[in-house]
């Protein structure tokens, strides 16, 4: 799993400012030392869909998925795979050790491990995209409880439905905030690869009709 510099300062609010050398250094030691406190893991199944005025149902499970947005995101999809990621509890015992005596280094070892959650989502990603080509299919982005109007609430029914406390460990507090913190829910749809693919933000991004990222069927990351 690699994760790039860049990433970490985005997270960290940077956009092209100096950093200075304790900072760069920083980064970089953080980087390296995340590695001992992490222990990625992830599920996935998939389900065939069905749309519904109101959203999405995933046939053959309890899942629900309510929302315009969702909708829209899985309108082409014939069938949804619905995964869940984490990095482990370890680094978020880190990260809380590190705010009482260094508040930096907490900052950045938090930007650090966001950087490896989605990179490690990337490949978790890539696994599912393997999945689909057997189908001679393609995925859509991922989209998580949160985006657009698909509430949180649905965190709680992901993780059961996943039995993902037991395969991975995750699980989510009264107020749907994942437990441990370093973790991901998210749907990504199976669809014809003759449709390219479109990330949720550029809907409504005002760089929508000359964004070259969106024509080549990528995405910025902002
Ligand atoms: S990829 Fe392009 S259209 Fe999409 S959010 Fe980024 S800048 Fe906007």
């Amino acid at each position: 799993m690699h994760v790039d510099k860049k990433e970490v300062l985005r997270y960290l609010g940077y956009r092209n400012q100096y950093i200075d050398s304790n900072l760069n250094n920083l980064i970089d030691e953080s980087i390296e030392e995340i590695k001992a406190y992490i222990k990625p893991r992830y599920t996935f199944k998939m389900f065939d869909v069905e749309k519904y005025f109101n959203g999405i149902k995933l046939l053959e499970s309890n899942l629900v998925l309510k929302g315009k947005d969702i909708k829209n995101h899985l309108k082409n999809s014939s069938k949804c795979a619905v995964f869940a990621a984490t990095l482990g509890s370890v680094v978020d015992s880190k990260i809380r050790y590190y705010e009482r005596i260094n508040l930096t280094k907490a900052l950045v070892l938090d930007a650090c491990a966001t950087a490896y959650i989605e990179s490690f989502c990337d490949f978790a990603e890539k696994e599912i995209e393997k999945e689909a080509n057997k189908l001679n299919l393609n995925i859509t982005y991922r989209y998580s409880p949160g985006y657009g109007d698909l509430t949180i609430d649905i965190q709680g029914n992901i993780l059961n439905m996943l039995d993902a406390y037991r395969k991975i460990g995750l699980t989510a507090t009264e107020d749907f905030i994942l437990i441990p913190r370093k973790s991901v829910t998210a749907f990504i749809g199976f669809q014809s690869k003759s449709i390219k693919r479109q990330h949720p933000s550029c809907r409504n991004c005002n760089k929508y009709s000359s964004c070259i990222y969106r024509k080549g069927g990528s995405y910025c990351g902002n």
